[in-house]
């Protein structure tokens, strides 16, 4: 059961997952991200810390600490325990404090990091502990670890984690930390942001677990965004590759990376709310349910290139010279479409994009949009779905699609659209396919 920053954000939220850890009738491990805000302030004290601005992080350190000393105070009432969630806070804030004075790193930086998720766990143990609850505390820097390509290393992750599960056989209840990690070289380091997600379906996936639950503040699964379109229903059941498609391509709700660990091990993952237990969700399972589209989801912060040539027509191995400039910069490349003598990408990530764009100079005219938003509509063989192509496009004749992809998988067709036409799309899409206003 993992539970996300906003279910652990407040005292009295803490106190109601307690109540739900241990309504389970199966051994439970608990994941817990940081208390929401929390790893935001750390960012932001690492940053500060890196400009050498001691002043700034020194005052943004108190402020968090504030926050902790208000928060366990209202956590737990027994004095003995209240001391020692005091001490726990002391520790964590003096741990930074003392980073503060010496020469920082990138390291450092992840140290900083990790006190989000240590600082939740343990205090979320201290709450147990004094409602008598029997519960252990797994610390994730000792089972979960990452290569030398940042990836999590799943065989060693399962070996430390059964040995430190047999050893505590008796136990029905554990409490560990999502995102923080151990790396190659033995450093605290953590899986990026929002990566409890991802810790959850690593472990779900190293214990064999029956289910794995991903706690937040909706209900499932939307068909589409609800920051955005009034109206949404959540989806009761997808399959892995649609639930990868709208996490990678938007949908806020999971993390991307935490779907492959729980496919191949064939772990269900279920999408719960903390605030309305008794609701559905969204299962997520090798099958997909019914047949058609289920979700539409918005990606922002897109770029565009198309490079044309006349090279192209009738050429071989024209891509790939293409491909490799984007992976020599160690760029994904999210959308392609081609004709005979254009092809047309898109990138997230523009760190390189300068470098991208000058090495790719020899192949042909480049032009770049940026600014652009991926939609992303989302189902189960869509393509055989009756009329959803005139459904599709009959609702957003007024938008100018700048590129469109279908055929990669029996799951999903792409839109990019300029950024400025997202909540419009959106909405006109909710109308016409799922006939929500
Ligand atoms: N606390 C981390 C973050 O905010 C990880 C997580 O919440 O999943 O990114
Ligand atoms: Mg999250």
């Amino acid at each position: 059961m993992k539970f996300g920053g906003t279910s652990v954000g407040r005292p009295e939220r803490m106190h109601h997952i307690a109540g739900l850890v241990t309504n389970s009738s199966e051994p439970t491990i608990v994941v817990l991200s940081a208390l929401s805000g929390t790893t935001n302030a750390l960012v932001e004290i690492g940053d500060l810390m890196a400009k050498g601005d001691r002043n700034g992080a020194k005052q943004s350190i108190d402020k968090l600490e504030a926050h902790y000393q208000d928060f366990i105070s209202q956590l737990v009432k027994k004095p003995e325990i209240l001391d020692k969630a005091k001490a726990i806070v002391n520790e964590h804030f003096e741990f930074l404090n003392i980073i503060l004075r010496i020469s920082f790193s990138e390291a450092l930086s992840k140290d900083i990091l990790a006190q989000g998720e240590l600082l939740s766990t343990k205090l979320f143990c201290s709450y147990l502990e004094e409602q008598g609850i029997d519960h252990l505390l797994l610390p994730a820097l000792e089972f979960m670890t990452i290569d030398t390509y940042d990836e999590p290393q799943i065989g060693s992750i399962k070996v430390k984690l059964t040995q430190l599960l047999d050893k505590n056989k008796k136990k029905k209840l554990f409490v560990t930390q999502g995102y923080i990690c151990r790396n190659a070289r033995g450093e605290v380091d953590n899986l990026k942001r929002g990566g409890s997600d991802y810790s959850a379906s690593l472990i779900a996936a190293a214990i064999n677990a029956s289910v794995c639950e991903i706690w937040t503040d909706i209900d499932g699964m939307h068909n589409n965004d609800p920051r955005i379109v009034k109206k949404t229903v959540p989806v009761e059941q997808m399959s892995f590759d649609e639930a990868a498609e709208l996490a990678y391509f938007g949908a806020k709700i999971l993390h991307p990376a935490s779907i492959w660990p729980a496919q191949q091990y064939n772990i269900p993952v279920k999408l719960l709310n903390t605030m309305q237990p008794e609701a559905k969700g969204t299962t997520i399972t090798a099958e997909a349910g019914s047949v058609g589209v289920k979700a539409v989801a918005a990606k922002d912060n897109i770029t565009a290139i198309r490079i044309k040539s006349s090279r192209m027509l009738l050429a071989y191995g024209f891509l790939r010279k293409i491909f490799e400039v984007f992976e020599k910069y160690r760029t994904p490349i999210d959308m392609i479409t081609t004709s005979e003598v254009a092809v047309s990408i898109t990138i997230d990530n523009t760190m390189h994009l300068p470098e991208i764009l000058k090495e790719l100079e020899p192949f042909g005219t480049v032009e770049k949009d940026d600014d652009q938003t991926i939609i992303s509509v989302v189902g189960n063989q869509i393509g055989l779905t009756e009329d959803m192509i005139k459904k599709l496009f009959g609702s957003i004749m007024n938008i100018p699609v700048r590129m469109v992809s279908y055929g990669g998988s029996p799951h999903n067709i792409s839109l990019l659209v300029p950024a400025s036409y997202k909540t419009q799309i959106l909405q006109q899409l909710n109308k016409g396919m799922f006939g929500l206003e």
